[in-house]
């Protein structure tokens, strides 16, 4: 890499709102205070609704070029063909008047998906890219395990960095086999660049007994900060993505990631015991992320129920919980609309059996 990237990466797929429309001015706001702290590293997609687009007004539209490093994604998941899968290429660099990208990636690769970035020879794409100068370092980011890591970077030795799913919670979690993945990468002498260390926001606001053990720590740090500071003092690490949706986020990630201090081996032995409390938690393990909602033909909001059953599941917040479930379901759109067609299973990154938790829910919520 060219120049040496603070570890706290500013993801943009969770920028605030305002009714239905980024909220454009609160993310001025943020990448000021982001680019003024010293950090460098911004992260869209051609999927993150408006982001792109936001990004270029709160960003490439204010600040010269080369003091801030782009990264964006293809989606395959999307295209239906080789030449609709190069276009988003053209579209990004549209949408954010960027120019070029400094980092460019394959998005969300898993078992199901990856052939198709080869059929379409997305691979050779991203070279090409690289050769004139629009893409600077090629990777791609991953949701699958060890083994097909291992293979897909055996294939394509000139990918320049991996990003994988990286959070203490997940460290051994066999559905997303963090520590694995992290290793396989290294053996590739590949950088990693961390995606949902805080888990969709799970871990800022983790079970009760989690955060009474931080709490009793480190009364003034935030919840957040400990996963943040976990990945961040991994070996091998780029950057490290939050995907802040407010202003008060980006202050509280800016005053430990400003002058960063890995964890101590104290503080490691902490994030031990959460993970074994975590480790008997019942919640379901979403982050947010909304890939399966695109494609629900009953348009249910899934993240939002997980999350409303998530505060009974790990806080016994019962009644927090139904009026949740309450304001996320509308008629049509509950738990109990759900008619099994499992489109939402195929795209969900975290591998959740969402018909099956959804069942659940309604029985929880509408029994
Ligand atoms: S299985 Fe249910 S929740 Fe999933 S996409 Fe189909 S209808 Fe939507
Ligand atoms: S259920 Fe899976 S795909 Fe849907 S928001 Fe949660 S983690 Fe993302």
């Amino acid at each position: 890499m060219s120049r040496e990237t603070k570890k706290l990466g500013f993801g943009l797929m969770r920028l605030p709102r305002k009714g239905p429309f980024t909220d454009v001015e609160q993310v001025k706001k943020m990448v000021d205070l982001f680019l003024e702290a010293g950090f460098t590293y911004f992260d869209t997609a051609f999927v993150y609704l408006g982001s792109e687009a936001a990004i270029r007004k709160a960003l490439v539209e204010r600040y010269p070029r080369e003091s801030y490093t782009l990264a964006t994604k293809l989606n395959v998941m999307l295209a239906s063909n080789e030449k609709a899968a190069r276009k988003q290429f053209e579209t990004s660099l549209e949408r954010t008047g960027a120019g070029y990208f400094d980092y460019y990636l394959l998005h969300a690769l898993m078992s199901n998906n990856y052939k198709k970035y080869d059929k379409f020879h997305l691979w050779d794409f991203g070279k090409e890219m690289k050769e004139k100068g629009l893409v600077k370092q090629f990777g791609f980011s991953f949701h699958a395990g060890p083994e097909l890591l291992d293979q897909l970077l055996t294939e394509h030795p000139e990918v320049d960095f991996v990003q994988l799913q990286i959070n203490y919670e997940d460290w051994e979690n066999p559905s997303v086999t963090a520590r694995a993945n992290y290793e396989t990468a290294r053996k590739h002498g590949k950088q990693i660049v961390v995606m949902e260390p805080v888990k969709g926001g799970r871990l800022a606001d983790p079970p009760a007994e989690v955060k009474k053990l931080f709490e009793g720590y480190a009364p003034q740090m935030s919840c957040a900060s400990w996963a943040i500071r976990f990945a961040a003092s991994l070996d091998g690490i780029l950057t490290v993505l939050s995907g802040m949706s407010n202003v008060e986020q980006m202050e509280d990630n800016l005053s430990y990631m400003k002058e960063f201090k890995p964890l101590n081996e104290e503080e490691q032995e902490l994030i031990r015991q959460a993970q074994r409390l975590l480790g008997k938690s019942s919640t379901i393990p979403c982050t947010a992320c909304h890939y399966c909602t695109e494609g629900c033909p009953k348009q249910i909001p899934i993240p939002d129920i997980f999350a409303a059953d998530n505060k009974q599941l790990g806080n016994g917040q019962m009644a927090e919980a139904a009026a949740a479930y309450e304001k996320a379901a509308a008629d049509g759109r509950r738990a109990s609309d759900c008619i099994g067609c499992r489109q939402c299973e195929n795209a969900c990154p975290q591998h959740i059996a969402v018909v099956n938790r959804l069942k659940q829910c309604a029985d929880l919520f509408e029994g």
